[in-house]
């Protein structure tokens, strides 16, 4: 990769980041991940251990958020991605993203940050809860995640797709001000399937229903165990509901081959659901396999020294940006 010059990539420039709050699950590595995966193959990628980002919603645990940094790098790396091709960083490690944060605070009216989805939605779920100046101003952190390393390439689900139009918007009017100096970041939709937990909500570590990439099988065999299923098939000839049963949805995972057949036993009463979970256990655990395999071969000690040199090519970029948002505002010569 080139980031030792700041000029526009020839390939696309990606920027994606996540919030070190626990060690990470099936579905991130179903979505999130194997993403990742992929465009760090075709794109010059940073990634981003977004440990600032973890004091929104946690402040009052920061040895948690410190403690969860490596967990979130020993996952990246299992799930494939590869500190040598892409730039692994820590956020809070990259003072030019504060920096530019500061700045964009002065050109950015409060109003656009009120009217973003993800601010009223989460403001009414949690009733006011998090009231703070940095919950308001999320979006524009994000923002300057991405503008300091002049990222062009940002994958969104659909629910972030207002963070990055705001951001977008800010941008336009920094150029305006000031001078084109700043890349407008394109979003890149991405998709996944939803996984369900254990009780049949998307899988989340704050729901407590997630099976962890590090988990061991047998842990995992348990977890599938414990997987809420039809509650109309009492018995094990009871005919069931495979639709509506989120064991069924990750047979689509780990077992797609096997799908129409199970589809079919279950509905007809043929199959009972100790012997599907004991199916669905077995897949999981050899899809997870590779990931789990390559997370127990990381010398944990390594981790320090991937995020310093990735700081390092990190603050190389960012720095140079940095630069030239200072000559745009007159700051320097
Ligand atoms: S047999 Fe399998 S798919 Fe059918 S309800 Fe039981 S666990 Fe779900």
């Amino acid at each position: 990769m080139n980031v030792e010059k700041n000029v526009p990539a020839t390939r696309p420039r990606v920027m994606s980041g996540m919030r070190p709050t626990g060690r990470l699950h099936l579905g991130h590595l179903i979505g999130t991940l194997t993403n990742w995966v992929r465009l760090s193959e075709t794109s010059d990628a940073f990634f981003e251990v977004a440990d600032l980002h973890a004091f929104t919603t946690g402040f009052e645990r920061p040895e948690a958020i410190r403690e969860a940094r490596e967990d979130v790098v020993l996952d990246w790396i299992a799930a494939g991605l590869d500190p040598e091709r892409s730039v692994f960083f820590l956020q809070s490690a990259i003072p030019e993203i504060s920096e530019l944060h500061v700045i964009l605070s002065m050109i950015t009216p409060v109003a656009w940050l009120q009217r973003v989805p993800t601010y009223k939605d989460q403001i009414e779920a949690l009733g006011g809860e998090i009231a703070t100046y940095g919950f308001l101003g999320y979006p524009l952190l994000q923002l300057c995640d991405i503008a300091v390393f002049r990222a062009d390439t940002v994958p969104v689900g659909k629910d972030q797709l207002s963070h990055l139009e705001f951001g977008r918007e800010v941008v336009r009017r920094f150029n305006n001000l000031y001078g084109e100096t700043l890349v407008e970041p394109q979003a890149l939709l991405s998709e996944f399937p939803a996984v369900p937990g254990t009780d049949g909500r998307k899988m989340s570590k704050s729901y407590g229903n997630a099976i962890e990439i590090a988990d061991d099988e047998a842990t995992t065999t348990k977890k599938v165990r414990s997987y809420i299923t039809d509650p109309l098939k009492i018995r094990r000839n009871d005919p069931g509901r495979p639709e509506i049963c989120p064991v069924f949805a990750l047979h689509h995972l780990s077992n797609a081959a096997r799908v129409p057949e199970i589809r079919e036993a279950c509905a007809s009463g043929a199959l009972g659901c100790v012997s599907c979970k004991t199916e669905l256990a077995e897949t999981l655990n050899a899809y997870l396999r590779p990931a789990r395999e390559r997370r127990a071969a990381i010398d944990r000690t390594r981790i320090a020294q991937i995020l310093h040199d990735g700081n390092e090519r990190a603050r190389e970029v960012a720095n140079a940006t940095m630069r030239d948002v200072k000559r745009a505002l007159h700051l320097i010569d």
